[in-house]
């Protein structure tokens, strides 16, 4: 990670002298579980009928700027209106297109950290003051009240269900109770969407709150990270506003085709989505096991995504050591504010969760003595 140098803190704008390259901490591991990918393969008639459609696609020529076939089969998904989907370069191009539009100098976002760390990142890029509502240190559920009353003097709210990095879901209520209390825009990041519980979603709120956004990825539950689409969901002129201020190109040819693809396929991910629940909770509950087989303090909380937030003694050493002498790459979450002694463990394939936990039992039995 590089500060900028003396010259060029200089020559870029004030407010952007402090700015790092944001680094995902990868080095390449045997079993990479870090960025919560979906590391399953991709079900192998999807994956056929994507190379088909990319071999069809023409490179020659623009692609079409707002995605209307994309936009098209995503509103047939969720039961809306093309009118109500824009497509952009992963989730992150939304979220800061979200803060370009409605947030800005002088205004603020309001967050319940700990949470993904982008939104405060965009929000410093566009000079959005955050107002911060932390979660309770133990349990990690919002603050309900205090957020409710801060809403109501927010320019804009992002809230993530389940979240990243603690895994938790929103109840309803509360995401009702922001938009009302909210003279701005209220978003939903559902990038984990597809991996909770039935009936957690906001998507069937947004007839009722013409200020709700609702944030998808294909990055996550569809595999497909690596060809960057996200899309939001939202009335019809808050629609509008997301795409008159976005790159007019981002969302390319090739992407758009592989997309396409994925979205009219979404059954076939069903098998997928379900091994990762499934996992998830194996997985909890054998770490589970391991904390209380040692006397080390440790915890891990129940979540909703494809990944656990755990707790564990001397967790920057340990995540050190699984790389190091496993090559399993977990996201160290240690010294962020708020998640002291955490590690975020992507949910992975039967094999990769199985190496997870027995690299774990080594090593914290190892600690005991
Ligand atoms: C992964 C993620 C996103 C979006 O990711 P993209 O790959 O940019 O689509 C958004 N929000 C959260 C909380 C995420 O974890």
């Amino acid at each position: 990670m590089a500060e900028l140098s003396v010259r060029m803190r200089e020559l870029v704008q004030p407010h952007l002298t402090g700015i790092e390259p944001y680094d995902p901490m990868f080095s390449p591991c045997r079993i990479n579980l870090s960025a919560n990918e979906n590391t399953y393969p991709l079900p192998s008639a999807v994956r056929a009928a994507i190379d088909e459609a990319l071999a069809a696609t023409p490179l020659n020529r623009y692609p079409d700027p707002l995605a209307n076939e994309l936009r098209d089969a995503l509103a047939a998904r969720h039961g809306l209106e093309r009118t109500q989907v824009c497509v952009g370069n992963g989730g992150d191009e939304l979220l800061f297109n979200l803060l370009l539009a409605f947030g800005g100098r002088g205004r603020a976002l309001l967050t319940c950290p700990p949470d993904f760390s982008e939104y405060a990142f965009f929000a410093s890029l566009l000079e959005t003051d955050v107002v911060r509502v932390p979660r309770d240190p133990e349990t990690f559920a919002p603050n309900i009240p205090e957020a409710l009353h801060a809403a109501r003097s927010a320019n804009l709210v992002i809230v993530t269900s389940p979240n990243n990095p603690t895994g938790d879901v929103l109840p309803l209520e509360f995401v009702e109770d922001l938009c009302h209390a909210c003279p701005g825009i209220v978003m939903v990041d559902e990038a984990y969407g597809e991996f909770a519980d039935e009936g957690v979603s906001a998507v069937p709120l947004l007839g009722r709150h013409a200020n709700l956004v609702v944030l998808r990825t294909l990055s996550k539950a569809f595999g497909e990270a690596g060809i960057r689409c996200g899309y939001v969901l939202a009335a019809r002129d808050v629609i509008d506003v997301f795409s008159a201020v976005r790159q007019i190109y981002s969302v390319n040819v090739l992407t758009q085709a592989a997309a396409l693809v994925a979205v009219r396929s979404r059954d076939a991910y069903a098998p997928v989505v379900e091994r990762i629940r499934s996992e998830r909770e194996r997985l909890h509950a054998g770490i589970e096991a391991l904390i209380s087989a040692t006397s080390a303090a440790g915890r891990v909380w129940r979540g909703q995504g494809n990944f656990l937030l755990v707790r564990l003694p001397d967790a920057a050493r340990l995540r050190e050591r699984l790389r190091d002498e496993y090559s399993i790459l977990v996201r160290d979450f240690s010294s962020a504010p708020g998640l002291a002694g955490c590690l975020r463990i992507t949910v992975g394939t039967p094999e990769e969760n199985d190496a997870v936990l027995s690299a774990l039992a080594e090593l914290l039995k190892g600690d005991e003595s």
